[in-house]
C-alpha cells in the first residue's frame, strides 16, 4: 500500500512535475531544440524525482509527435503543443513505454544483483539498433553501486555511444561516482522540495482519494519527508490505510511520533524571552504527555539552528523553504527579529550540554531544566513592549514561579540586569494585583495569620510551628515580609519547597498571588524575663519549635 500513491500519482509529464524547474527547463529546451545528449546524469535526494523525470525524458524524446521527428505523425503534433516539451501520452511509442512494454527503454538497478548481469548485457546489446522507438534509453538507477569493471565497461560505452542509445545515470550519492563517468555526463542536481510544494500536491492527492485531512497534519508529514516527495506520498498512503477518511493532526502525531514543531517553537520563545517559568511548565507537560526528551532536545536544537541562520542573514533562511511551510517562517523570522545572536548560540550551547546528559539523568528533564534556568539567566530580557506581545501566551502563573524568579547566586554576579528583570517583573506583578484590586494590605495578612498556621498543619505540621515563631513586618504589593529571631529558622522558611507551601495555602486564604520574603530580626527574640513570665505557653511552643525543626532537618535530640 505504502507506494501505490507514489505510483499513482507520478507526474507522466514535464507539466506534471513539482519543483526541479531548473532540470524540467533545461531538459525541455533541449527536446524542443532537438539537442539531445547521450549521456545525462541525474543526482540528488532519495525521492526527489530522478527516476521519474528520466522515465518523462525517455517518453519525450521518443514520442512520435516530437518535433525533431521528420516524419511526425501529424495528428499527434497537433495535440502536441510546440511551446510544450510534454510528450502526447497518446502515441504508440507513448502507450508502450508508460505500459512499461517497450523493449527499448531499459531501467537496470544497479543495487540490485542482478546490477552487474544487466551491464555486462548492456555492453552486449548497446550496439543493436532500437527495436520500435527512435532512441533506446538506458536508466541506470543507483549508478553508484556498480562495481570496479561495470563502470569500466560503462565508461567504454560512454566514450562512444552509439547515436540511438541514450543514457540516464541516476545516484543519491555522487561521490561515490568516478570522475571520468561524471565528466562524460550532463549533469543535473536534483534538490528536496519545498515543503508548500509537498504540502500542495499531498492536498490534491488527498482529494482524489475522497479524504479529508487536517491542513497541519499534512504540514507535519511534508515535514518528516524531509523534502522527498516519495516518502510524502508513502507516508501518506500509511496513514490513509490505518485511519478513515478523516484524517486529524492528532493520529498523524500519534503515528509520526514526531514532537509537535508549535510546541518547539513556543518553548524556544520562552527561552528567548527569559520566561523560566513558562519553558520549564511546557517542559513538564511534554514528560507527562509521554514525549521522548531526547527528540524534543533534537527538535528544539534544530529550531534554534534555524533561528541562528536567520539571525546571520535572512538569505541562509532560504534554504529553511525546504523543512518548513512559509507561513511557519514567517514566524520564525518574526522570532528572529526579536532575538540576539550570542543568546541563541548560548541556548545552543546549553542543549549540547544537557543533550548527552538527559538519559543518564535520573529525572530525565532534570538535564533540560538546568539548562533552560541557565539560559534564561543569564542574558537581559527583551525590551518589554515586546515582551507584551507574547504575554497572553504565558498562561497562569504556575506554582514554581516564585522559586524559580529568584536568581540563583551564581548568576547573580554574572548579569546585573538580569537582577533588574527579575525586579521588573516582580513590578509587574505587583502592578498587575494593584490594578485588579484584590490586592491584600497589612491588616489582611495579620488576620489572616492564625488561619494560615491552621490550614497549614496538616500539609506540614513542622511548618506551621516554624511559621508561629515569624511576625509578619510588611506588605509590598504581592510581597509579605515576615521576621523570625533566628537566621536557622530563615534558612528553613526559606527553603524552596516550605515557602512554596506557604505561599500557596497563604495565597488561597487571601485570594491573591503572594509571595513570601523571610527575614532575620534579632530583636524578636524572646528575653529571659519575657519567657518567664509566660513560662506555660512560651516553653511548649518553644519544645515543640525544637522537635518541629529537628524533624525537618532528620535530627533527633541528644539527650
Ligand atoms: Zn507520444
Amino acid at each position: 500500500m505504502s507506494n501505490t500513491l507514489y505510483r499513482k500519482y507520478r507526474p507522466k509529464n514535464f507539466s506534471e512535475v513539482i519543483g526541479q524547474a531548473h532540470i524540467v527547463r533545461t531538459l525541455g529546451n533541449s527536446i524542443r531544440n532537438g539537442r539531445i545528449g547521450h549521456a545525462y546524469l541525474f543526482t540528488g535526494p532519495r525521492g526527489t524525482g530522478k527516476t521519474s523525470i528520466a522515465r518523462i525524458f525517455a517518453k519525450a524524446v521518443n514520442c512520435a509527435a516530437s518535433a525533431s521527428d521528420e516524419g511526425a505523425d501529424a495528428e499527434a503534433s497537433i495535440r502536441r503543443s510546440e511551446a510544450k516539451a510534454d510528450a502526447c501520452l497518446e502515441c504508440k511509442s507513448c502507450k508502450s513505454i508508460a505500459d512499461g512494454q517497450s523493449l527499448d527503454i531499459i531501467e537496470i538497478d544497479a543495487a540490485s544483483n542482478t546490477g552487474v548481469d544487466n551491464i555486462r548485457e548492456l555492453r552486449e546489446t548497446v550496439s543493436l539498433p532500437p527495436t520500435s522507438l527512435r532512441y533506446k534509453v538506458y536508466i541506470i538507477d543507483e549508478v553508484h553501486m556498480l562495481s570496479g569493471g561495470a563502470f569500466n565497461a560503462l565508461l567504454k560505452t560512454l566514450e562512444e555511444p552509439p547515436s540511438h542509445v541514450i543514457f540516464i545515470l541516476a545516484t543519491t550519492e555522487i561521490h561515490k561516482v568516478p570522475e571520468t563517468i561524471i565528466s562524460r555526463c550532463q549533469r543535473f542536481d536534483f534538490t528536496r522540495l519545498p515543503i508548500d510544494d509537498i504540502i500542495e500536491k499531498l492536498s490534491a492527492i488527498s482529494t482524489k482519494e475522497g479524504v479529508t485531512i487536517e491542513k497541519e497534519a499534512l504540514e507535519m508529514i511534508a515535514i518528516s519527508a524531509e523534502g522527498g516527495m516519495r516518502d510524502a506520498e508513502s507516508l501518506l498512503g500509511q496513514i490513509i490505510s490505518l485511519e478513515d477518511k478523516n484524517v486529524t493532526a492528532k493520529e498523524v502525531k500519534e503515528i509520526l511520533g514526531t514532537t509537535d514543531r508549535e510546541f518547539v517553537s513556543m518553548i524556544a520563545r520562552k527561552l528567548i524571552e527569559n520566561d523560566t517559568t513558562g519553558a520549564i511548565a511546557d517542559l513538564n507537560k511534554m514528560v507527562a504527555d509521554g514525549y521522548d526528551l531526547t527528540t524534543f532536545a533534537k527538535s528544539l536544537l534544530t529550531y534554534m539552528r534555524e533561528l541562528m541562520l536567520l539571525l546571520v542573514d535572512e538569505s541562509l533562511g532560504q534554504g529553511l523553504k525546504r523543512k518548513m511551510t512559509s507561513e511557519q517562517l514567517e514566524i520564525m523570522i518574526k522570532v528572529a527579529q526579536k532575538s540576539e545572536l550570542p543568546k541563541i548560540i548560548e541556548i545552543i550551547n546549553l542543549i549540547l550540554e544537557a543533550q548527552g546528559k538527559i538519559s543518564a539523568f535520573l529525572i530525565p528533564q532534570l538535564a533540560l531544566e538546568i539548562a533552560f534556568i541557565k539560559a534564561t539567566r543569564t542574558f537581559p530580557a527583551p525590551a518589554r513592549e515586546e515582551k507584551k506581545e507574547y504575554k497572553t501566551q504565558e498562561t497562569k502563573k504556575e506554582k514554581t514561579d516564585n522559586i524559580i524568579k529568584e536568581p540563583s547566586p551564581a548568576y547573580d554576579s554574572k548579569s546585573a540586569k538580569s537582577k533588574e528583570s527579575v525586579k521588573e517583573t516582580e513590578n509587574e506583578i505587583a502592578a498587575d494585583f494593584a490594578d485588579s484590586g484584590t490586592a491584600p494590605d497589612i491588616d489582611d495578612v495579620r488576620n489572616n495569620w492564625k488561619r494560615l498556621l491552621v490550614d497549614i498543619r496538616p500539609r506540614n505540621h513542622s511548618l506551621s510551628a516554624l511559621l508561629s515563631n515569624c511576625q509578619v513586618m510588611k506588605i509590598e504589593g504581592s510581597t509579605i515580609t515576615c521576621a523570625t529571631a533566628y537566621e536557622f529558622y530563615r534558612e528553613k522558611l526559606a527553603d524552596p519547597a516550605n515557602r512554596l507551601t506557604v505561599e500557596d495555602v497563604f495565597s488561597s486564604i487571601l485570594k491573591s498571588k503572594i509571595r513570601i520574603d523571610i527575614v532575620t530580626d534579632k530583636s524578636l527574640a524572646p528575653k529571659p524575663a519575657e519567657e518567664n513570665a509566660d513560662e506555660n505557653s512560651k516553653e511548649g511552643e518553644q519544645s515543640s519549635l525544637l522537635s518541629s525543626a529537628l524533624e525537618l532537618m532528620g535530627g533527633e535530640v541528644v539527650a
